[in-house]
């Protein structure tokens, strides 16, 4: 076994061994190995037998259609369907490579699916070119047979040692592995805060993405080191090698469990400046993780995972007995629900016809232009929201607001969301506070409404940084150039926590950058009182905290704020956290 070591950002510290399992999703994420001679009759084998199923499954879908009364077409459908599956160019064909070049049978058929495209591209006839996309079809039914269903979960029992590989997951995907205990997770695409990373970094384990190429380069079943920390992955490790990494394991769990002793302990600087440390949670259940890290509240509770993963929107109801839950179980602590901020990479089925077809989606109808174009949508949430505030601490947050006609807009939605409970008196707290994410470079260079017309703010680092550096935060082609220390980032930042201090309006981070060790003096130094992060990084945060004296910092943070050499920053930087 040839070992070798793949690179990416780590999203996620630790340290994790344990053995591959590849999520499979789209043709682009075939591997590619070689077999041994031997072992070719058994791959043929193995193709042959999902050529069989895929005709069954087709038999019984033309089946379940003649007892029905579907049209005639979908019956002709199936027919061609089933005809091309039969054609000896799909099920002969990549036999031949199997054995000729020594390869997977998956990438044989990818191989054969290749030739077969560009042969129809160059049919003149448009109806039969249009055929490909049929072959192509039937192809992926081949391919998804041979390769697993996709997302396959590892049994029970086996999960612990189990580290996913994906090419790309969306967050709805990776969500779903929240009820699942895997050892890591890493992905080929990605960005340090695309929705993606920072729901895998919810799952607890270490995870690395923009790994580029190891869903091609991984095999289901290899032995792997995943070092979230260090941002590597190892593959088949020598003995030497896992030695040494089991030894760092226990250190790292170690210094985890030391720091677990902090968790009711005040957060204080040594200067005596109190700090309240809250936890971003994506869904109710993530509350047991906040209070066990010592969250003084739930800064950000990102709704739109209600709406992820099913059929149909949730019902008021149901948004309602959510946010109660979570209102309920941090027993009197500020509970922030911020309305759903779906579009761009977070897209529910059942509204892709209005959100998907941007062209642009992180500059299209996102978060409250989303809420705001569907006001259906919004009153329904506000609704539950509304009623959520009778049995807890609950406030409000809106996300992306850029300007003062979209405050007004959605606080009338909040009136006549108010007016229609007290109609139909349906208890809630007249006095629920209502904020505002600062997320566009706008929002902070225009903030006097913002101060006048809202009762808290909320810094979204992850789509500041994003919207002020023009860089796509899920893209890992560009990933690089996602700085948070950008001078003209900290200068915002530094900005809005200043004006909104001034003004006397609270105000907190929660990006990423509130979880992160290498601000928490500089946003302590620029006077942030409030961070929100996830649930795992508040109590490292809370260390860092008690070890900082924020008078000591200012001097160092003023320098930070004036100087725009990224080698000089990094230096003051680097004293500041010294
Ligand atoms: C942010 O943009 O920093 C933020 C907290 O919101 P989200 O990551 O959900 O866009
Ligand atoms: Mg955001």
């Amino acid at each position: 076994m040839v070992s070798f070591a793949l690179h990416g950002i780590g999203v996620s510290g630790g340290i994790a061994i344990g053995r591959a399992q590849l999520v499979s999703h789209a043709t682009r994420e075939v591997a590619h190995y070689t077999i041994p001679l031997a072992q070719v009759p058994s791959e043929i084998e193995r193709f042959t037998t999902a050529i069989g199923e895929v005709k069954n499954e087709l038999e019984g879908l033309h089946a379940a259609l003649t007892s029905g009364d579907a049209p005639g077409e979908f019956g002709a459908f199936l027919d061609i369907h089933a005809m091309i599956l039969n054609d000896p160019t799909l099920s002969e064909a990549p036999k031949r490579i199997i054995a000729e070049q020594r390869c997977n049978a998956e990438w044989a058929l990818t191989l054969q699916m290749g030739v077969l495209v560009e042969q129809f591209d160059q049919i003149e006839d448009s109806y039969l070119r249009e055929r490909k996309a049929d072959v192509v079809q039937v192809g992926e039914r081949v391919l998804k047979r041979l390769m697993g269903r996709p997302g396959t979960i590892p049994p029970a029992g086996v999960e612990e040692q189990t580290i996913l590989v994906a090419h790309d997951l969306s967050p709805a995907d990776v969500i779903q592995f929240k009820q699942h205990h895997f050892a890591a997770f890493l992905t080929d695409l990605g960005g340090v805060t695309s929705h993606t990373a920072i729901v895998a970094r919810g799952l607890n384990v270490p995870a690395v993405v923009a790994t580029h190429n190891a869903r091609q380069l991984i095999r289901d079943g290899e032995m792997m080191i995943v070092d979230g920390s260090n941002h590597v992955v190892i593959v088949n490790p020598d003995r030497a090698v896992l030695a040494e990494y089991r030894l760092k394991q226990n250190e790292f769990d170690l210094a985890r469990q030391k720091l677990r002793r902090l968790r009711s302990k005040r957060a204080d600087t040594l200067d005596g400046v109190h700090i309240e440390l809250h936890a971003n949670i994506e869904l109710p259940e993530d509350i047991e993780h906040a209070l066990k890290n010592g969250a003084t509240g739930i800064g950000l509770f990102r709704s739109e995972f209600l709406f992820l993963n099913r059929t149909g929107l949730p019902s008021e109801d149901e948004q309602f007995e959510a946010f109660r839950k979570v209102a309920e179980g941090m027993q009197g602590m500020p509970v922030t629900i911020r309305t759903f901020d779906l579009g761009a990479d977070k897209q529910q089925a059942d509204l892709e016809g209005l959100a998907r077809v941007a062209p642009n989606p992180a500059l299209g109808l996102r978060a409250i232009r989303f809420c705001l174009a569907e006001p259906r949508l919004f009153l329904t949430q506000l609704r539950a929201i509304l009623r959520a505030t009778h049995y807890g601490n609950v406030r409000i947050l809106l996300p992306m607001l850029a300007s003062s006609s979209e405050i007004d807009q959605a606080l009338a939605m909040v009136a006549r969301a108010r007016e229609s409970l007290r109609e139909q008196n349906v208890p809630f707290n007249p006095d629920v506070q209502i904020g505002g994410m600062i997320e566009i470079p706008a929002a902070v260079l225009a903030m006097g409404a913002f101060l006048r017309k809202l009762d808290f703010l909320s810094i979204g680092t992850n789509d500041l940084i994003q919207y002020t550096l023009a860089v796509d935060r899920a893209d890992d082609a560009v990933s690089h150039l996602f700085d948070p220390m950008h001078p003209a980032v900290l200068r915002l930042i530094a900005l809005a926590i200043g004006t909104a201090s001034k003004a006397k309006v609270p105000i907190a981070v929660c990006g990423e950058m509130a979880g992160d060790l290498q601000s928490t003096r500089l946003l302590l130094g620029l006077g942030l009182r409030e961070f929100s992060m996830h649930p795992s990084h508040l109590l490292g945060v809370k260390q860092r905290v008690l070890q900082t004296d924020v008078t000591a910092t200012e001097p160092w943070v003023e320098r930070i704020r004036r100087a725009d050499e990224p080698d000089k920053l990094a230096m003051l930087l680097a004293r500041l956290n010294a």
